[in-house]
């Protein structure tokens, strides 16, 4: 019986890695749960997982939800009642849970940060899905790793399938860390992107999204903030800086290709020329039970993949002048240090400002192109956790500060 924490249990990672918990009942057993505001299903998943601590971002919903808690035990729905926290330290004490095997990072952005590195000091393995996390603060948590000898599993399905293809080679075990050391007999990775919501759209039409057409995914169902980075193609980016972190490939290694039926999740190119590939139905269940019975693999009712039903199977060039942002991705990972923590914050707030109806769509890599350049002169290629956290604060003020100026300049024009 593995014990799992959940970091955003209400969220799309979070709710799907429960749904596993509860098919495998004798394998899982929930022991920490984080969430944001959304009590009604906080409750369902204590009284279906019966945790034993429970954290809330916001503490002033905490009375409240220890009243309806109280409730459930009072009718016997539940057996003991779990600790309540709430913020930073709730977060960090549900991470670094004792009786925890594993922490799930299911929070979204940067807001993992601090979580994912009081998790791998308690030495817990971590299934990541927070990729935000690894990419910001890669100096800081590949060091982390290598000191307290937790490993990353890769939650991301295109990690997952590198991480699965890689399994049995000699270099397996490459998903615990970034060696910075190329690997003989590997030659590179292709990362496999659906092309996101507007792969079938002119380029000179991006600039009429909305934050509907930019919401709604064509292959995968997953939160709204990387449903906008998949459109954007910044998702495939991130995941370019995340590969890079967790095989510890050089970016000349990493290579994104598009490819519309999201069946194949990436491939593995060895020296010899043998390509070996993960398929399987776009499902995001598939990769995160990979996480939590890895090195064993469980036997599911999920459906079977079927290539006769697909038919199928394209691929393409990405097209890099409608999806500038994959190049920035790129340019911000080989600068490396700072540079990626300042793409990454500067990504998250302005899909948060886009999805606030206060930037335009096409503006999302404009301000990050030049939050980027601003920061060149300051590139920091060794920092520290603290330097990380100030330049993360730094580039969303700064991008702030370019909507006000843009608003301006588009109330202007208009
Ligand atoms: P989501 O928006 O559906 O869920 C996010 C969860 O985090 C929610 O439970 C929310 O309450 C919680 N949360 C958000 N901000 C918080 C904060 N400040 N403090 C505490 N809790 C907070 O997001 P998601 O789609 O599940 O994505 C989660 C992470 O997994 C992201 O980093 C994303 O890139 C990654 N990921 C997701 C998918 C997917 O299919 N959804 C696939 C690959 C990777
Ligand atoms: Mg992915």
């Amino acid at each position: 019986m593995k014990a799992i924490s959940v970091l955003g249990s209400t969220g799309s990672i979070g709710t799907q890695t429960l749904q596993i918990a509860e098919e495998f009942p004798d394998q899982f057993k929930i022991v920490a749960l984080t969430a944001g505001k959304n009590l009604d299903l906080v409750i369902k998943q204590i009284e279906t997982h019966q945790p034993e601590v429970v954290s809330l971002a916001d503490e002033s919903l905490l009375p409240e939800l220890s009243r309806r808690i109280n409730n459930l035990t009072e009718d016997t729905k539940i057996l003991k009642k779990p600790l309540l926290m709430a913020g930073a330290e709730g977060l960090n004490t549900a991470a670094s849970w004792e009786s925890a095997d594993l922490v799930v990072t299911g929070i979204v952005g940067c807001a993992g940060l601090l979580p994912t590195l009081a998790a791998i000091e308690a030495g817990k393995d971590l299934a990541l899905a927070n990729k935000e996390t690894l990419i910001a603060a890669g100096p800081v948590v590949i060091p982390a790793l290598k000191k307290s000898g937790s490993r990353l599993l890769p939650a991301d399905s295109e990690h997952s399938a590198i991480f699965q293809c890689l399994q049995g080679t000699p270099w397996s075990d490459t998903a615990r860390l970034s060696t910075g050391v190329p690997t003989p007999g590997f030659k590179s990775i292709q990362l496999t992107a659906s092309g996101g919501a507007f792969r079938d759209w002119k380029a000179e039409d991006l600039a009429k999204a909305t934050i509907k057409d930019a919401t709604s995914h064509p292959n995968w169902s997953m939160g709204k903030k990387i449903t906008v980075d998949s459109a954007t193609l910044m998702n495939k980016g991130l995941e370019v800086i995340e590969a890079h972190y967790l095989f510890g490939l050089s970016y000349d290694q990493i290579e994104i290709i598009i490819h519309p039926q999201s069946i194949i999740h990436s491939m593995v190119e060895l020296d010899d020329s043998s390509v070996l590939a993960q398929l399987g139905w776009p499902d995001m269940k598939l990769p995160i039970l990979y996480c939590l019975s890895w090195p064993g693999r469980l036997k599911t009712p999920w459906p079977r993949l079927k290539l006769t039903q697909v038919g199928n199977l394209t691929f393409k060039e990405p097209d890099t002048k409608k999806y500038p942002c994959m190049e920035l991705a790129y340019s911000a990972g080989r600068l490396g240090g700072t540079m990626p923590a300042v793409l990454n914050a500067a990504n998250e707030k302005a899909v948060e400002l886009f999805l606030e109806e206060r930037f335009k769509f096409i503006d999302i890599p404009k301000v990050i192109e030049a939050i980027c350049e601003k920061h060149k002169c300051d590139l920091n290629l060794n920092p520290s956790l603290n330097e990380i956290l100030a330049i993360d604060s730094w580039a969303r003020k700064e991008v702030l500060d370019y909507s006000g100026k843009n608003i301006t300049r588009i109330a202007v024009s208009d």
